[in-house]
Parts: structure tokens; C-alpha cells; sequence
């Protein structure tokens, strides 16, 4: 069956938009074209709050999005959990945007929690670690992770570094039980499906684009999707595609290449 053109407009942000505190070239026109767009923007990422991003868009010069059209990992987790166990208990690891999340709709309890979560960010340490195991093989616990991403880009004191991902921090926790997490962000397709609600458009109509082949684009791919890719993140220009994962409908080196495509293809798509 033919997808219909695409209508709606996922945007993942860290290697799309920016690099660390810095915009990327173009970000400022993809989001001005895309004013009349429905869009929304999907991100592996739930260390900060949808403010606290929508802010990091002001300071870069970038326009403020809608906060309510930034979907974290960590809001993706929150209304799962709330979801599959309503008024669910917790023990958690992990930065303010998921403490912020949970917080709306679990009640924290290190003592008989229902689900033990593990996101990305700084703080993991061996007590918290000790907590975690004992919960899930003592009490039955279920362990859920935010993300798979084995490590993330970051710049520090002006340098580029690479930091553990969320998948490198869950990874302790599930060597030490034996039993397999639930992850939730890319490429699982629960905080897509959260944004295609959101956006109220069906996988089909939807055009997702990021920088990363194996969460951005195979989750994607794997809904029925539109998928973009754009090399200004963790994949290089050149590198070739990944035989596993099925080649994007759009591979541009940037930002501004990827537009101008669009536009030849899907004019009624950007401005
Ligand atoms: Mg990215």
C-alpha cells in the first residue's frame, strides 16, 4: 500500500538542531519552515524538562518551541508506567527531567518499589546500584530503562567528549539480575507513538528526521514512518548505511540539503 505524502514533522534534536549548546546551520530555517507544519520534537535524552529544553532553544538563538511538543524519553517512561500500572511506586536513577516526570504520576518508594528505572545522566553510584538489584530479585521489581543508547556525544570545556548513554547505565543493573529491561525511547516505539498522538497523524503521514541509523531511523522505519537522516551527528558523511537497517528515504549531509530535497519532493511539507 502507498504511504500517503508526508504531513507531520518528528524532529529529533541533539546532532539535528544542535551540538551541545550550539544550533547547527540551518536549524534556525527548518524551524521557520516549518512554522505551519505540524511537528514535535522526539528525544532519547531525559535528562532535562520540556522547559528547561524549550529554554536551551531560546539560548541558542533558536525560536521556543511549544513545550508540549517536546517528548523526552523520560515523559515517554512516566506515561507508560502510569499506563501499564496506574499509581505505580519507584525507585529511580537518573537526572531532574526524570525525577520531574515520575513524580506526576508514581510515588517514590526505595523500600517496596513496583519498578526499579534507570536513566541517562551523572549520579550512578553503588548504593543506588545495590538498591536497584535487591529490588528486582528480592521484591520482584521490574526494570525499565529509558533508553538503549550505549554512549552519547557531549562537548565539555569546548572539547567533544563521549558520555555513557542509558543503555550503558542499565547494563549493570541487568548483569547483576539476569533479566532483560523494558527500554522505552528509540528505536522501541513507545515515544513515537506517544508524538504521533500528539500530533494527532498516523505513522504514514509522519516524516521523522535524526542523525542516528540505529534508534532514530530504525525505530521509525519499523512504525511505517517517512525517515530522514541527516549527517551531522554520530553518523559521517560517507560512512555507508548499515546493511541491517533499512536505507532512509532521505539521506542529506545537513540540514539545508535535506530542505532543498524536501522541497523538490514534498513541497506542501516546508515553507
Ligand atoms: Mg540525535
Amino acid at each position: 500500500m502507498r504511504r500517503p505524502d508526508p504531513s507531520a514533522v518528528l524532529l529529533d534534536m541533539d546532532g539535528v538542531l544542535f551540538h551541545g549548546a550550539q544550533a547547527l546551520p540551518g536549524a534556525e530555517r527548518l524551524l521557520a519552515s516549518l512554522a505551519r507544519t505540524p511537528h514535535a520534537y522526539v528525544t532519547n535524552n531525559p535528562i532535562r524538562t520540556p522547559d528547561e529544553v524549550a529554554n536551551a532553544f531560546v539560548a541558542m538563538g533558536l525560536p521556543r518551541p511549544d513545550r508540549r511538543l517536546i517528548l523526552t524519553s523520560a515523559l515517554a517512561t512516566a506515561r507508560w508506567l502510569s499506563r501499564v500500572h496506574p499509581g505505580f511506586r519507584y525507585f529511580s536513577v537518573g537526572a531532574g527531567g526524570l525525577d520531574a516526570a515520575l513524580r506526576a504520576v508514581g510515588q517514590p518508594d526505595a523500600e517496596d518499589a513496583d519498578f526499579v528505572i534507570v536513566g541517562e545522566g551523572p549520579g550512578l553510584d553503588f548504593d543506588q546500584l545495590t538498591t536497584g538489584i535487591n529490588l528486582i530479585l528480592q521484591q520482584g521489581a521490574r526494570l525499565i530503562g529509558t533508553n538503549p543508547d550505549h554512549s552519547v556525544d557531549a562537548v565539555r570545556d569546548g572539547k567533544r567528549i563521549v558520555l555513557p548513554g542509558g543503555g550503558a547505565l542499565i547494563a549493570p543493573f541487568a548483569t547483576a539480575t539476569g533479566v532483560t529491561p523494558t527500554i522505552i525511547g528509540k528505536p522501541e516505539p513507545l515515544l513515537y507513538e506517544m508524538a504521533l498522538e500528539v500530533l494527532g497523524c498516523s505513522p504514514g503521514e509522519c516524516l521523522m528526521i535524526g542523525d542516528r541509523p540505529d534508534t532514530d531511523i530504525a525505530g521509525a522505519e519499523r512504525l511505517g514512518m517517512w525517515t530522514a537522516l541527516v549527517r551531522t551527528g554520530r553518523f559521517a558523511p560517507r560512512r555507508p548505511w548499515p546493511k541491517e537497517i533499512p536505507a532512509p528515504d532521505f539521506d542529506a549531509v545537513d540540514l539545508d540539503a535535506l530542505m532543498s530535497a524536501l522541497r523538490d519532493s514534498y513541497p506542501r511539507l516546508i515553507a
